[in-house]
């Protein structure tokens, strides 16, 4: 095993009654490292980002909305049944690769992520099908190498612009240039003093 790679692999997300999709739907199965989301405008290609900022524990502000609420799918075709909830699940699972295209799964490495947003703007987490605080969920995330705390690992539209107008450094120890988005990204922040 010493000359593969271990890597984590996302093969799907589930979304139930999310934004514009109705129902249950499965997204995926996600490539192991290149995937891109193509349709006509407002089909719901954002909405697939939106799912993974929710269950990353993103506020509304940044899904686009001003309550969570707001994410339960709305449309004439349920406006006889509305639903009570819109759910996220993201799953993962660890892989090795075998050859440049090829890889097997890990047994028993499979883990999933859910959050459920309701009526009432209340919001719960699922770690492996058992509620857990938002704390639980990204500690445990961090110690399978997905950090949320800095997040780095999704980069969107807006940052893409806003990294590529940086100065090289910050003017002084509050300010953030490249230098100092570059140390906290690596890590080496802590050594500065
Ligand atoms: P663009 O190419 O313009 O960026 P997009 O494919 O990214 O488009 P999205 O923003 O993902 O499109 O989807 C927008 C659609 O989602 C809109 O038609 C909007 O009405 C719909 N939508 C958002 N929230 C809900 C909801 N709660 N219920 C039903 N539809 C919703
Ligand atoms: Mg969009």
């Amino acid at each position: 095993l010493s000359k593969r790679c271990v890597s984590r692999s996302l093969p799907r997300q589930e979304l139930e009654n999310f934004k514009s999709y109705a129902g249950v739907r499965s997204i995926g199965p996600f490539h192991q490292c290149f995937s891109s989301v193509v349709g006509p405008n407002g089909s719901g290609k954002s909405n697939v980002t939106d799912a993974m900022l929710f269950v990353f524990g993103k506020r509304a502000k940044k899904l686009r909305l001003n309550r969570v609420s707001e994410l339960i799918h709305k449309s004439d075709a349920v406006k006889d049944d509305p639903p009570s909830y819109a759910r996220v699940s993201v799953f993962f699972q660890e892989i090795v690769d075998t050859s440049e295209t090829e890889f097997e799964v890990v047994p028993g490495t499979e883990m999933v992520v859910s959050r459920v947003a309701r009526t009432d703007n209340s919001s719960s987490y699922k770690l492996n099908g058992k509620t857990c605080q938002f704390k639980d969920v990204a500690s445990y995330l961090s110690s399978k190498g997905i950090d949320l705390d800095n997040n780095r690992f999704l980069i969107l539209q807006g940052e893409v612009e806003m990294i590529s107008m940086m100065p090289p450094k910050g003017k002084n120890e509050n300010d953030e240039g490249l230098l100092e988005y570059l140390e906290d990204i690596i890590g080496s922040n802590k050594f500065v003093e």
